[in-house]
Protein backbone atom coordinates (compact mmCIF):
# COMPACT_ATOMS: atom_id res chain seq x y z
CA UNK A 1 0.00 0.00 0.00
CA UNK A 2 1.61 3.49 -0.65
CA UNK A 3 -0.14 6.58 1.72
CA UNK A 4 -0.63 9.44 0.01
CA UNK A 5 0.79 12.33 1.93
CA UNK A 6 -1.69 15.75 1.94
CA UNK A 7 -0.37 18.28 -1.24
CA UNK A 8 0.06 21.06 1.05
CA UNK A 9 2.24 19.10 3.25
CA UNK A 10 4.27 16.64 1.00
CA UNK A 11 5.29 20.13 -0.99
CA UNK A 12 7.05 21.90 2.32
CA UNK A 13 10.56 21.59 1.50
CA UNK A 14 12.77 20.45 5.06
CA UNK A 15 14.39 22.90 7.44
CA UNK A 16 17.50 24.15 5.81
CA UNK A 17 19.20 24.26 9.18
CA UNK A 18 18.29 20.47 9.74
CA UNK A 19 19.79 19.22 6.74
CA UNK A 20 22.95 21.15 7.36
CA UNK A 21 22.64 19.98 11.33
CA UNK A 22 22.99 16.43 10.67
CA UNK A 23 26.18 16.76 8.89
CA UNK A 24 27.57 18.46 11.91
CA UNK A 25 26.05 15.74 14.20
CA UNK A 26 28.23 13.10 12.30
CA UNK A 27 31.28 15.28 13.02
CA UNK A 28 33.72 15.50 15.90
CA UNK A 29 34.81 18.34 17.70
CA UNK A 30 32.67 20.88 15.85
CA UNK A 31 32.19 24.45 17.64
CA UNK A 32 28.45 24.93 16.90
CA UNK A 33 27.33 28.75 16.62
CA UNK A 34 24.33 27.28 14.64
CA UNK A 35 22.38 27.04 17.93
CA UNK A 36 19.18 29.11 18.45
CA UNK A 37 19.13 28.19 22.02
CA UNK A 38 20.98 29.85 25.40
CA UNK A 39 23.92 28.18 26.18
CA UNK A 40 22.97 28.55 30.43
CA UNK A 41 20.91 25.99 31.74
CA UNK A 42 17.60 27.36 33.55
CA UNK A 43 18.24 29.88 36.55
CA UNK A 44 18.39 27.71 39.80
CA UNK A 45 15.31 29.56 41.19
CA UNK A 46 13.26 28.43 38.28
CA UNK A 47 14.51 24.41 37.89
CA UNK A 48 13.75 24.44 42.28
CA UNK A 49 10.12 25.91 42.01
CA UNK A 50 9.53 23.09 39.41
CA UNK A 51 11.16 20.61 42.00
CA UNK A 52 8.88 22.03 44.77
CA UNK A 53 5.59 21.78 42.85
CA UNK A 54 6.64 18.40 41.96
CA UNK A 55 7.21 17.44 45.56
CA UNK A 56 3.74 18.45 46.17
CA UNK A 57 2.21 16.15 43.28
CA UNK A 58 1.18 18.91 40.64
CA UNK A 59 1.62 16.35 38.07
CA UNK A 60 -1.94 16.85 36.69
CA UNK A 61 -3.78 18.56 33.70
CA UNK A 62 -4.28 22.07 34.21
CA UNK A 63 -7.08 24.35 32.25
CA UNK A 64 -6.97 24.42 28.40
CA UNK A 65 -6.32 28.41 28.68
CA UNK A 66 -3.37 27.27 31.47
CA UNK A 67 -3.33 27.92 35.43
CA UNK A 68 -5.12 31.22 36.21
CA UNK A 69 -2.34 31.63 38.68
CA UNK A 70 0.09 31.62 35.14
CA UNK A 71 -2.09 33.81 32.98
CA UNK A 72 -2.22 36.50 36.00
CA UNK A 73 1.48 36.57 36.24
CA UNK A 74 1.92 36.93 32.13
CA UNK A 75 -0.47 39.37 32.70
CA UNK A 76 1.42 41.21 35.41
CA UNK A 77 4.35 40.78 33.35
CA UNK A 78 3.33 42.13 30.06
CA UNK A 79 1.84 45.44 31.81
CA UNK A 80 5.24 46.06 33.52
CA UNK A 81 7.62 45.58 30.41
CA UNK A 82 5.70 46.36 27.84
CA UNK A 83 2.75 48.53 29.29
CA UNK A 84 -0.37 46.52 27.59
CA UNK A 85 -2.89 45.21 29.74
CA UNK A 86 -4.21 42.12 28.83
CA UNK A 87 -7.53 40.90 31.02
CA UNK A 88 -6.51 37.14 32.58
CA UNK A 89 -9.16 34.73 32.04
CA UNK A 90 -10.29 35.63 28.68
CA UNK A 91 -7.28 37.15 26.50
CA UNK A 92 -4.00 34.85 26.98
CA UNK A 93 -3.51 31.38 26.05
CA UNK A 94 -0.84 29.41 27.36
CA UNK A 95 0.64 27.05 24.55
CA UNK A 96 3.43 24.55 24.30
CA UNK A 97 6.28 27.20 23.45
CA UNK A 98 5.20 30.32 21.00
CA UNK A 99 5.63 27.85 18.39
CA UNK A 100 2.34 26.56 19.02
CA UNK A 101 0.86 29.64 19.48
CA UNK A 102 1.65 30.82 16.19
CA UNK A 103 0.40 27.99 14.91
CA UNK A 104 -3.14 28.32 16.81
CA UNK A 105 -3.96 32.09 15.74
CA UNK A 106 -2.88 31.12 11.83
CA UNK A 107 -5.34 28.25 12.15
CA UNK A 108 -7.67 30.64 14.03
CA UNK A 109 -7.65 33.62 11.25
CA UNK A 110 -7.16 31.65 7.98
CA UNK A 111 -9.52 30.71 5.43
CA UNK A 112 -7.44 28.65 2.67
CA UNK A 113 -5.65 31.25 0.36
CA UNK A 114 -5.78 34.07 2.71
CA UNK A 115 -2.07 35.45 2.13
CA UNK A 116 -0.08 36.31 5.18
CA UNK A 117 2.89 38.75 4.84
CA UNK A 118 6.39 38.44 6.55
CA UNK A 119 9.88 39.96 6.58
CA UNK A 120 12.16 38.04 5.57
CA UNK A 121 15.45 36.40 5.94
CA UNK A 122 13.06 35.47 9.23
CA UNK A 123 12.46 32.66 11.01
CA UNK A 124 12.24 28.78 9.67
CA UNK A 125 9.10 28.30 10.64
CA UNK A 126 7.26 30.96 9.53
CA UNK A 127 6.52 30.08 5.79
CA UNK A 128 5.62 26.65 6.56
CA UNK A 129 3.49 27.07 9.04
CA UNK A 130 1.54 29.72 7.44
CA UNK A 131 0.99 27.03 4.45
CA UNK A 132 0.43 24.47 6.98
CA UNK A 133 -2.62 26.83 7.83
CA UNK A 134 -4.07 27.03 4.04
CA UNK A 135 -2.57 30.63 3.79
CA UNK A 136 -0.37 31.73 1.25
CA UNK A 137 3.16 32.95 2.53
CA UNK A 138 4.32 36.50 1.37
CA UNK A 139 7.49 37.50 1.74
CA UNK A 140 9.03 41.01 1.99
CA UNK A 141 12.64 41.52 1.48
CA UNK A 142 14.22 43.67 4.08
CA UNK A 143 18.08 44.73 3.58
CA UNK A 144 21.05 44.77 5.13
CA UNK A 145 21.49 48.73 4.53
CA UNK A 146 18.10 49.38 6.65
CA UNK A 147 19.62 47.57 9.15
CA UNK A 148 16.56 44.66 8.37
CA UNK A 149 14.21 46.71 9.99
CA UNK A 150 10.52 46.72 7.56
CA UNK A 151 9.78 49.66 5.59
CA UNK A 152 6.01 50.79 5.84
CA UNK A 153 6.67 51.87 1.80
CA UNK A 154 7.97 48.07 0.95
CA UNK A 155 4.85 46.25 3.35
CA UNK A 156 2.29 48.27 1.06
CA UNK A 157 3.72 47.07 -2.37
CA UNK A 158 2.69 43.58 -1.42
CA UNK A 159 -1.02 44.65 0.03
CA UNK A 160 -3.43 42.65 -1.80
CA UNK A 161 -7.32 42.34 -1.01
CA UNK A 162 -6.70 38.97 -0.27
CA UNK A 163 -4.15 40.22 2.46
CA UNK A 164 -5.04 39.03 5.94
CA UNK A 165 -2.21 39.23 8.46
CA UNK A 166 1.23 40.66 8.91
CA UNK A 167 3.27 38.31 10.78
CA UNK A 168 6.52 40.36 13.02
CA UNK A 169 9.38 39.06 14.98
CA UNK A 170 11.28 42.08 16.10
CA UNK A 171 14.42 41.52 17.33
CA UNK A 172 14.48 39.28 14.73
CA UNK A 173 15.77 35.57 14.16
CA UNK A 174 18.23 35.83 12.46
CA UNK A 175 19.14 40.02 12.00
CA UNK A 176 18.99 40.71 15.21
CA UNK A 177 17.03 43.55 13.73
CA UNK A 178 15.47 46.00 15.92
CA UNK A 179 12.69 48.92 14.67
CA UNK A 180 12.95 52.49 15.89
CA UNK A 181 9.10 53.21 17.54
CA UNK A 182 8.72 55.69 14.85
CA UNK A 183 8.75 53.35 12.14
CA UNK A 184 6.71 50.54 14.00
CA UNK A 185 4.14 53.27 14.06
CA UNK A 186 4.20 53.75 10.69
CA UNK A 187 3.59 49.97 10.19
CA UNK A 188 0.83 50.05 12.43
CA UNK A 189 -1.36 52.64 10.42
CA UNK A 190 -0.38 50.49 7.54
CA UNK A 191 -2.15 47.73 9.04
CA UNK A 192 -5.22 49.64 10.09
CA UNK A 193 -5.77 51.10 6.71
CA UNK A 194 -5.54 47.92 5.31
CA UNK A 195 -7.41 46.06 8.22
CA UNK A 196 -4.44 43.43 8.89
CA UNK A 197 -4.22 41.23 11.95
CA UNK A 198 -0.73 40.94 13.42
CA UNK A 199 1.30 38.46 14.93
CA UNK A 200 3.84 39.63 16.60
CA UNK A 201 6.61 37.55 17.75
CA UNK A 202 8.18 39.14 20.97
CA UNK A 203 10.27 36.42 21.74
CA UNK A 204 13.59 37.91 21.98
CA UNK A 205 11.93 41.44 23.49
CA UNK A 206 14.45 40.69 27.02
CA UNK A 207 17.42 40.67 24.94
CA UNK A 208 18.11 43.90 23.40
CA UNK A 209 21.36 46.02 24.14
CA UNK A 210 23.02 48.97 25.01
CA UNK A 211 20.18 49.56 27.50
CA UNK A 212 17.65 49.96 24.21
CA UNK A 213 13.89 48.94 25.24
CA UNK A 214 11.42 46.94 23.29
CA UNK A 215 8.64 48.63 21.86
CA UNK A 216 5.49 46.07 20.99
CA UNK A 217 3.28 47.06 17.90
CA UNK A 218 0.38 46.68 20.51
CA UNK A 219 1.13 49.78 22.41
CA UNK A 220 -0.21 52.13 19.38
CA UNK A 221 -3.50 53.32 19.15
CA UNK A 222 -5.69 51.44 17.37
CA UNK A 223 -3.47 47.72 17.74
CA UNK A 224 -4.18 46.04 20.85
CA UNK A 225 -7.42 45.13 19.73
CA UNK A 226 -5.36 43.71 16.06
CA UNK A 227 -2.51 41.94 17.23
CA UNK A 228 -1.57 38.79 18.56
CA UNK A 229 1.19 39.26 20.94
CA UNK A 230 3.09 36.03 20.93
CA UNK A 231 5.67 35.20 23.37
CA UNK A 232 7.55 32.44 25.55
CA UNK A 233 10.05 32.01 28.10
CA UNK A 234 12.40 29.96 25.24
CA UNK A 235 15.00 32.41 25.07
CA UNK A 236 15.07 34.86 27.82
CA UNK A 237 14.69 32.91 30.82
CA UNK A 238 16.67 29.90 29.12
CA UNK A 239 13.84 27.37 29.10
CA UNK A 240 13.85 25.96 25.59
CA UNK A 241 12.76 22.69 27.04
CA UNK A 242 10.27 23.59 29.08
CA UNK A 243 7.85 24.44 25.96
CA UNK A 244 5.96 27.86 27.50
CA UNK A 245 4.88 30.18 25.27
CA UNK A 246 1.57 32.13 25.57
CA UNK A 247 -0.72 34.52 23.39
CA UNK A 248 -2.75 37.77 23.88
CA UNK A 249 -5.22 38.61 22.03
CA UNK A 250 -8.94 39.72 21.60
CA UNK A 251 -11.16 37.32 23.67
CA UNK A 252 -13.14 35.83 20.58
CA UNK A 253 -10.01 35.19 19.07
CA UNK A 254 -8.34 33.39 22.05
CA UNK A 255 -11.88 31.48 22.16
CA UNK A 256 -10.94 30.25 18.94
CA UNK A 257 -7.30 29.34 19.46
CA UNK A 258 -8.68 27.79 22.50
CA UNK A 259 -11.00 25.61 20.55
CA UNK A 260 -8.03 23.94 18.12
CA UNK A 261 -5.29 23.71 21.29
CA UNK A 262 -7.99 21.99 23.92
CA UNK A 263 -8.89 19.31 20.94
CA UNK A 264 -5.22 19.37 19.44
CA UNK A 265 -2.85 19.56 22.76
CA UNK A 266 -5.16 19.62 25.52
CA UNK A 267 -2.75 21.85 27.95
CA UNK A 268 0.47 23.15 28.24
CA UNK A 269 2.21 20.79 30.88
CA UNK A 270 2.00 21.52 34.42
CA UNK A 271 5.39 21.02 35.38
CA UNK A 272 6.27 24.27 32.56
CA UNK A 273 3.38 26.45 33.71
CA UNK A 274 4.70 26.51 37.17
CA UNK A 275 8.17 26.74 36.19
CA UNK A 276 7.03 30.19 34.20
CA UNK A 277 5.13 31.58 36.95
CA UNK A 278 8.55 31.72 39.13
CA UNK A 279 10.38 32.77 35.98
CA UNK A 280 7.61 35.59 35.34
CA UNK A 281 7.51 36.57 38.90
CA UNK A 282 11.12 36.58 40.19
CA UNK A 283 13.15 36.13 37.46
CA UNK A 284 14.04 39.56 36.33
CA UNK A 285 17.24 39.51 38.05
CA UNK A 286 18.37 36.06 36.22
CA UNK A 287 17.29 37.47 32.71
CA UNK A 288 19.40 40.53 33.61
CA UNK A 289 22.47 38.12 34.25
CA UNK A 290 22.04 36.60 31.44
CA UNK A 291 21.87 39.61 28.96
CA UNK A 292 24.96 40.85 29.95
CA UNK A 293 26.52 38.15 28.98
CA UNK A 294 25.19 37.99 25.75
CA UNK A 295 26.31 41.74 25.12
CA UNK A 296 29.89 40.77 26.32
CA UNK A 297 29.61 37.96 23.40
CA UNK A 298 27.70 40.31 21.08
CA UNK A 299 30.72 43.04 21.42
CA UNK A 300 33.48 40.50 20.80
CA UNK A 301 32.17 38.85 18.09
CA UNK A 302 30.93 41.59 15.99
CA UNK A 303 34.33 42.92 16.44
CA UNK A 304 36.13 39.74 15.40
CA UNK A 305 34.19 38.70 12.50
CA UNK A 306 35.06 42.57 10.77
CA UNK A 307 38.58 42.56 11.92
CA UNK A 308 38.63 39.60 9.58
CA UNK A 309 36.85 41.16 7.08
CA UNK A 310 33.10 39.82 7.22
CA UNK A 311 31.52 42.82 7.05
CA UNK A 312 28.75 42.92 10.31
CA UNK A 313 26.35 44.87 11.75
CA UNK A 314 26.15 44.93 15.35
CA UNK A 315 22.64 43.95 16.05
CA UNK A 316 20.73 45.64 19.08
CA UNK A 317 18.74 42.33 20.00
CA UNK A 318 18.57 38.81 20.08
CA UNK A 319 21.77 36.62 20.49
CA UNK A 320 22.83 36.28 16.44
CA UNK A 321 24.95 38.24 14.24
CA UNK A 322 24.18 38.12 10.59
CA UNK A 323 27.96 38.73 8.55
CA UNK A 324 28.14 38.96 4.93
CA UNK A 325 30.24 37.10 3.18
CA UNK A 326 30.40 37.63 -0.04
CA UNK A 327 33.80 39.24 0.15
CA UNK A 328 35.26 35.77 0.14
CA UNK A 329 33.37 34.63 -3.47
CA UNK A 330 31.55 31.80 -2.12
CA UNK A 331 28.00 31.49 -1.28
CA UNK A 332 26.35 31.28 1.42
CA UNK A 333 26.58 27.41 1.41
CA UNK A 334 29.95 27.19 0.08
CA UNK A 335 31.21 29.34 3.14
CA UNK A 336 29.14 27.19 5.66
CA UNK A 337 30.19 23.65 3.88
CA UNK A 338 33.77 24.50 4.04
CA UNK A 339 33.98 26.28 7.36
CA UNK A 340 32.71 23.23 8.89
CA UNK A 341 34.90 20.79 6.53
CA UNK A 342 38.01 22.56 7.01
CA UNK A 343 37.81 24.81 10.32
CA UNK A 344 35.36 22.26 12.28
CA UNK A 345 33.28 25.57 12.96
CA UNK A 346 29.14 25.59 12.32
CA UNK A 347 27.68 28.52 11.11
CA UNK A 348 24.12 29.00 9.47
CA UNK A 349 23.77 29.34 5.73
CA UNK A 350 21.93 33.05 5.17
CA UNK A 351 19.39 31.41 2.45
CA UNK A 352 18.29 28.93 5.37
CA UNK A 353 15.94 32.01 6.53
CA UNK A 354 14.75 33.01 3.10
CA UNK A 355 15.95 33.91 -0.32
CA UNK A 356 17.14 37.54 1.21
CA UNK A 357 19.49 35.83 3.34
CA UNK A 358 22.31 34.55 0.28
CA UNK A 359 25.15 36.36 0.86
CA UNK A 360 24.90 36.05 5.25
CA UNK A 361 25.88 33.47 7.38
CA UNK A 362 23.85 33.34 11.17
CA UNK A 363 26.25 33.05 14.14
CA UNK A 364 24.36 32.54 17.43
CA UNK A 365 26.56 33.52 20.33
CA UNK A 366 24.48 31.62 22.93
CA UNK A 367 27.29 29.76 22.84
CA UNK A 368 30.08 29.88 25.39
CA UNK A 369 32.33 33.39 25.25
CA UNK A 370 35.90 30.91 25.14
CA UNK A 371 34.26 28.77 22.63
CA UNK A 372 32.67 31.53 20.54
CA UNK A 373 36.83 32.72 20.52
CA UNK A 374 38.37 29.62 19.54
CA UNK A 375 35.40 29.59 16.45
CA UNK A 376 36.34 33.43 15.60
CA UNK A 377 40.34 32.52 15.47
CA UNK A 378 39.44 29.39 13.20
CA UNK A 379 37.26 31.57 11.16
CA UNK A 380 39.98 34.14 10.57
CA UNK A 381 42.33 31.82 9.04
CA UNK A 382 39.51 30.23 6.81
CA UNK A 383 38.83 34.24 6.38
CA UNK A 384 42.76 34.21 5.39
CA UNK A 385 42.83 31.37 3.45
CA UNK A 386 40.29 31.97 0.96
CA UNK A 387 41.93 35.26 0.10
CA UNK A 388 44.88 33.92 -0.35
CA UNK A 389 43.94 31.07 -2.50
CA UNK A 390 42.04 33.78 -4.60
CA UNK A 391 44.92 36.13 -4.87
CA UNK A 392 46.74 33.07 -6.32
CA UNK A 393 44.61 32.61 -8.63
CA UNK A 394 44.13 36.44 -9.90
N1 LIG B 1 9.98 32.50 17.17
C1 LIG B 1 11.25 32.77 16.85
C2 LIG B 1 11.56 34.03 16.14
C3 LIG B 1 12.27 31.88 17.16
O1 LIG B 1 13.54 32.17 16.85
C4 LIG B 1 11.94 30.65 17.81
C5 LIG B 1 12.98 29.66 18.11
O2 LIG B 1 14.10 29.71 17.66
C6 LIG B 1 10.60 30.42 18.12
C7 LIG B 1 9.64 31.36 17.80
C8 LIG B 1 10.15 29.14 18.81
O3 LIG B 1 10.10 29.36 20.18
P1 LIG B 1 9.48 28.34 21.23
O4 LIG B 1 10.64 27.60 21.83
O5 LIG B 1 8.82 29.22 22.23
O6 LIG B 1 8.53 27.46 20.52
Amino acid sequence: MSITIADHIRDIPRSGIRDFFEIVQSMDDVISLGIGEPDFATPWHIREAAIYALERGRTGYTSNLGLPRLRRSISDYINKHFAIRYEPLSEILVSVGVSEAIDLALRALLNAGDEVIYHEPCYVSYAPTITMAHGVPVPVRTRAEDGFSLRAEDLEKVITPRSRALMLNFPTNPTGATMEPAELEKIAAVCIRHNLVVLSDEIYSELTYEGAKHTSIAVFPGMKERTVFLHGLSKAFAMTGWRIGFACAPAPLIEAMMKIHQYSILCASIMGQDAAIEALDRGEHSVAQMRREYEMRRNFIVSALNEMGLECRCPRGSFYVFPKITSTGLSSRDFSMRLLQEKKVAVVPGPAFGAGGEGHVRCSFATALPQIKIAMQRMAEFVGELKRESAMVS
